[in-house]
Formats: structure tokens, C-alpha cells, sequence
């Protein structure tokens, strides 16, 4: 385990997602709310995906926790380790949220890609990036398409491949 901080008050949870050096995070926002992060009446819980991958790899973990501005806005607060040539970079990233409906009433949620500000279902890690973004900010459509995954050269250099 990784230990970042902040993870003392509300709820904690540690779900099994498999999450390597070689694997692309993702993180879709069915997982936000199927953990109680997108209750607006107390959305202040914190929940932590990872875990120790079995074949030695860097084991990665990011912590989620979800906030409410003063404004009324919600968003989720990304905490987690990038390997560098260096050691393990600590990276926070906040990500907005959004309905497309009213707060209330089980409207769907979205979140509001840092890069391209559109509204987006899932958010992804990529091997050797440091921030989480939309499928088309990343360019992993390329990978789907044309069979091999693409290595992406920007970025930080990782301890594997
Ligand atoms: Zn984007």
C-alpha cells in the first residue's frame, strides 16, 4: 500500500481493481456512485482502487474522495503515485462533476474532462501519463483500432516494458 494522506474522515473502502504499470486506469463514473462518492447529502466519503500487483510490478492505488463547493458544485479529488526515473511522483488531480438533470432524483452523472472540458462517462490513466482525462484527450481510440497498443513517448518514463 501506497500511503497518501486524507484518508482519515469519512468513509473507506478498498475495492479489487486490478491496476498495473502495463494497464490503462479507468475509472468510469458508474464507480463513484456505486460507492456512495456521488451522494450529494454527505459526499465527502473517500475510497481507495488498487491494488498490489502479484507479478512485482509498481502496485498503484488512487484515493477518491468528493467534495461540495460553496457554489453547489461537485467534484472528486484524485490522489496517486506516477512512477518517475526518480521514484513515485504524488499527483492530485480534481476532477468536476456534473449531472444532466436536476441534483436530485437519480439523474445521470458525468465528469467534466480537465483537458477538453467536455462531458464524459469515463476518465483514463494511460502507462507513462501523469493525469486523468478523457478516452480522446489520451488518443486511445488509435489503440482500439489498430490492434497493438500504441506507446505513448510523453510524458514520464516507467520502470517496465
Ligand atoms: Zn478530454
Amino acid at each position: 500500500m501506497i500511503p497518501v494522506g486524507g484518508t482519515g474522515s469519512g468513509r473507506f473502502r478498498s475495492l479489487p481493481v486490478r491496476l498495473t504499470v502495463e494497464d490503462t486506469v479507468r475509472l468510469p463514473i458508474s464507480l463513484l456512485k456505486r460507492v456512495g462518492l456521488l451522494n450529494v447529502s454527505a459526499p465527502r466519503a473517500s475510497v481507495v482502487i488498487g491494488t498490489d500487483d502479484p507479478e512485482g510490478e509498481e502496485p498503484r492505488e488512487v484515493h477518491l474522495s468528493t467534495d461540495l463547493s460553496a457554489g453547489g458544485d461537485l467534484s472528486v479529488r484524485l490522489e496517486y503515485f506516477v512512477p518517475t526515473t526518480t521514484g513515485p511522483h504524488r499527483i492530485t488531480e480534481v476532477v468536476g462533476l456534473f449531472t444532466s438533470g436536476m441534483w436530485r432524483g437519480g439523474n445521470r452523472w458525468w465528469f467534466r474532462c480537465p483537458s477538453c472540458e467536455r462531458r464524459v462517462g469515463v476518465i483514463f490513466l494511460p502507462p507513462g501519463q501523469q493525469y486523468f482525462v478523457c478516452r480522446t484527450c489520451h488518443d486511445l481510440d488509435y489503440a482500439c483500432r489498430q490492434g497493438p497498443r500504441r506507446r505513448r513517448k510523453a510524458g514520464l518514463r516507467l520502470g517496465q516494458d
